[in-house]
């Protein structure tokens, strides 16, 4: 069980000037890889690989692009700045209906209040799920 590795594909870099690799891997469980190499010393400096993930029936596909190394930083400021915001939401939620949610699912059961958030199954999480997860 070992990886395989392609011949580097050699493609042009942003700037024009120079190129990157792409080198290809696959092992005997039918796994696949891409490793990018950057060898322009110009676009090393001001580019970074970005990486993002799709999921397509189980599958999982990686695919890659070169991009700023100042977008990135902007990206990541970004999303920094959603996960505080998406915290300071559930704070204020929290404190300002946790109380009353409680009393009102208070003495139900978990049929009664699956079937009132998830409008009687035409949401996800099905009962078994919601029961075995998240009503413990
Ligand atoms: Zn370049």
């Amino acid at each position: 069980m070992s990886w395989e590795e392609s011949k580097p594909e050699p493609h042009p870099c942003p700037c024009g000037k120079g190129e990157y690799l792409v080198i290809h891997r696959s092992d005997d469980w039918g796994r696949f890889e891409e490793r990018w190499e950057m060898w322009c010393p110009r676009c090393n400096t001001d580019y970074d690989l970005y990486t993002y993930y799709l999921n397509y029936k189980g599958m999982t596909e990686s695919h890659h692009g070169w991009v700023r190394k100042s977008l990135l930083q902007e990206l990541a400021d970004l999303i920094k700045q959603m996960e505080d915001d998406k915290k300071g939401l559930a704070t204020y939620l929290k404190m300002q209906y946790g109380k009353k949610w409680l009393q009102h699912f208070r003495g139900k059961t978990k049929k009664t209040i699956w079937s009132e958030l998830m409008q009687d199954g035409q949401t996800y999480p099905s009962l078994s799920t919601l029961t075995s997860a998240i009503l413990v």
